[in-house]
Order: C-alpha cells, then sequence, then structure tokens
C-alpha cells in the first residue's frame, strides 16, 4: 500500500496520508517512552504487537457497535484508519486505583473503585498532561456539553467491552486511556475512538497472580516488555501459537 505525507511523528507513532482522502495510515514504532519522554528506550517488537493488538480492540469495539476510527490492518506495522480531529482529552477510566490516582489521593495500587471513575487530561506534552475538571473543558471549549455526554457514553462502553474481553483472558483492566476523534459526515459530526488501544494505555494484571501486563513493565523496569505484551496477544488468540518470544515475566 503506497503511504503518503508524513503528517505527524508521536512518541509511539507516525501518521501518514492514507491512499483515499480522509484516510490515515497509521505506524507503530517500537519506541517505548514514560513519564512525559524523560524515560526512553527502542523495544524490539512491541509496534507489531501493538497493531496487532489495537486491531483487535477496535474490530471488537466496531462489531458491538462502538464507533471508532479504525478501519484495517495493512501489514505487520501499519492500519488504515479515518481521518479525525482528535479532541484534545486524554480519557481516563479507572477500575481499580493505580498510577497517578494512586498517589494523587494516597490510596493502595489495586484497591477496587467504588464504580469506574472517569478523569481528564488535556493534551498537551510540555505540561504534562494534567488533570482537569469539565469546568476547564466547557470553559476553554475543548468540547461542548453534548460531546462531554457521548465521550462519557463512550469511554463506559469500552470499559465494560474492554473489562469483559480481558476477564476472559484471566486478566484484570485495572485503568486505560482513550483517544475520541471528530469525525465530519456532511452537516453532522460524530464521536468516535481513535489513536491506539494496547498494552500501552492500558493497566493489564493477571487475575491470579497480579502479574503485570502492560506498559509499568517498562516504567518500573520489571522485565521484558514485548514478552509481557505478547502474552496479553497469546491469551486473547491474537498471535498464532508458536510465534513471538517464550514469556520470561518478572512482577
Ligand atoms: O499514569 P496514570 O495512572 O494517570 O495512567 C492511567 C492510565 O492511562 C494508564 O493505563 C496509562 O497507561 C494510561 N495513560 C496513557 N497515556 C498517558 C497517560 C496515561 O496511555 N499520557
Amino acid at each position: 500500500m503506497a503511504r503518503g505525507k508524513k503528517i505527524y511523528e508521536g512518541k509511539a507513532k507516525i501518521l501518514f496520508e492514507g491512499p483515499e482522502p480522509g484516510t490515515i495510515v497509521q505506524y507503530f514504532k517500537d519506541d517505548a517512552t514514560a513519564f512525559n519522554a524523560e524515560k526512553k528506550d527502542v523495544i524490539d517488537g512491541k509496534g507489531a504487537l501493538n497493531n496487532r493488538l489495537s486491531e483487535y480492540f477496535m474490530t471488537g469495539l466496531n462489531q458491538i457497535g462502538v464507533p471508532t476510527h479504525f478501519l484495517k490492518r495493512l501489514n505487520m506495522r501499519e492500519q488504515l484508519v479515518r481521518s479525525c480531529e482528535i479532541i484534545p482529552l486524554e480519557v481516563i477510566v479507572r477500575n481499580f486505583a493505580a498510577g497517578t490516582m494512586s498517589k494523587r489521593l494516597g490510596i493502595e495500587e489495586g484497591t477496587q473503585l467504588p464504580r469506574p471513575i472517569v478523569e481528564y487530561c488535556y493534551k498537551d506534552d510540555s505540561l504534562g498532561d494534567p488533570l482537569v475538571s469539565e469546568e476547564h473543558i466547557a470553559a476553554f471549549g475543548w468540547a461542548s456539553q453534548q460531546d462531554m455526554d457521548d465521550i462519557l457514553g463512550l469511554a463506559l462502553r469500552v470499559n465494560d467491552f474492554m473489562s469483559g474481553v480481558m476477564f476472559g483472558a484471566g486478566i484484570k483492566l485495572i485503568d486505560f486511556k482513550i483517544e475520541i476523534g471528530r469525525i465530519y459526515e456532511g452537516d453532522f459530526q460524530r464521536l468516535v475512538v481513535a489513536d491506539e488501544i494496547s498494552p500501552d494505555s492500558c493497566r493489564l494484571w493477571d487475575i491470579e497472580t497480579g502479574q503485570k501486563l502492560d506498559k509499568d513493565v517498562f516504567r518500573r523496569d520489571l522485565g521484558n516488555l514485548t514478552d509481557a505484551y505478547a502474552e496479553v496477544a497469546r491469551r486473547l488468540g491474537v498471535m498464532p501459537k508458536g510465534t513471538g518470544p517464550k514469556p520470561t515475566l518478572v512482577n
């Protein structure tokens, strides 16, 4: 598939113009970054795994009627997506306390929350993606009240879907982040799940052992990141049996 001009290069992906108007080719890099790119590495195989896993989740969401930007996977590292205007928010859904929420509120990691909690961060690397309230979002015009209602609905549906899929694979969905895109269709606009859903943007713990199978393995130096992602892919049946490295995980 012929790729067009490079549109944007982020920390983990590169976007190219797609073959038809309104499409984009999303290329998954092997680069891993954490703590707003203070920690960096190149991790063999990560891009291909995230491409496959994101395809799996986005396809499942499309099939249950949760709209996403995903069209099809093109090859090991690339997928074709619909171009959309990204709303400048990181939408985080948490089922169990972890990460910045645990730090901020002094709640032990792994504590079950009374209900899923949705948080919004303003997407701005130079500011470190600060947590914002719906008041900020409305006052600065990042999204309308109607958008926020739709975003909350999408986030909770993605949470239900992802929690169920992960549960089936013996994995607890602790939290995740999604991004939302705006697609214009004539006079109408609709919101879709965009960017990627992968172990880079979720916290995934083995139900039995609590072993971490997500980017915290890299953030916290807990072992080999590709092994962790390959284990998620293997359990979901995303990687054909016998492929990928043998997991050697450290909790
Ligand atoms: O770091 P924090 O606890 O706020 O992260 C919550 C969830 O959002 C985690 O699953 C993390 O991987 C994801 N996240 C992300 N990109 C960011 C910030 C958080 O994917 N920039």
